[in-house]
């Protein structure tokens, strides 16, 4: 039988896997063989933790939960547009070298655009 916490990291990738239309407490116990007494306690500790976030949904004439990560899953459409990927400086940038991401106007500036807030300058 798996690990508490192995129980809790599975439910967890599942839950992220299903990014913005979440998952049905009772579909998730169903893909994870897992009792719902068992499903529950791992979803409100995942929620405890500050991972997921549940909210209630009538399903079939009951009252159960939908569960939804706080991550969001990784894609190519995140970094497509960093500017290390096109950066004619990259081969000579480092951390601690004189070309360097820790002072770089350019990635910040994309972070704070990727970011949605106000992209200003360092500095400034
Ligand atoms: S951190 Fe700046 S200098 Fe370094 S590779 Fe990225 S864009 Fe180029």
């Amino acid at each position: 039988m798996p690990k508490r916490n192995e129980l809790e990291q599975n439910a967890l990738q599942i839950i992220i896997e299903t990014g913005s239309k979440g998952v049905l407490q009772s579909e998730l116990w169903r893909k994870m063989n897992a009792s719902s007494r068992e499903g529950s306690r791992i979803s409100i500790k995942l929620e405890s933790k500050g991972l997921i976030y549940r909210e209630r949904e009538l399903h079939k004439g009951r009252w159960t939960y939908r569960l939804y990560s706080k991550r969001k899953p990784i894609s190519i459409d995140s970094i497509i547009s960093c500017p290390c990927l096109t950066c004619t400086e990259s081969s000579k940038c480092e951390a601690g070298g004189t070309i360097t991401p820790n002072d770089c106007e350019k990635l910040t500036m994309w972070i704070l655009e990727s970011a949605g807030g106000e992209a200003n300058p360092p500095g400034e």
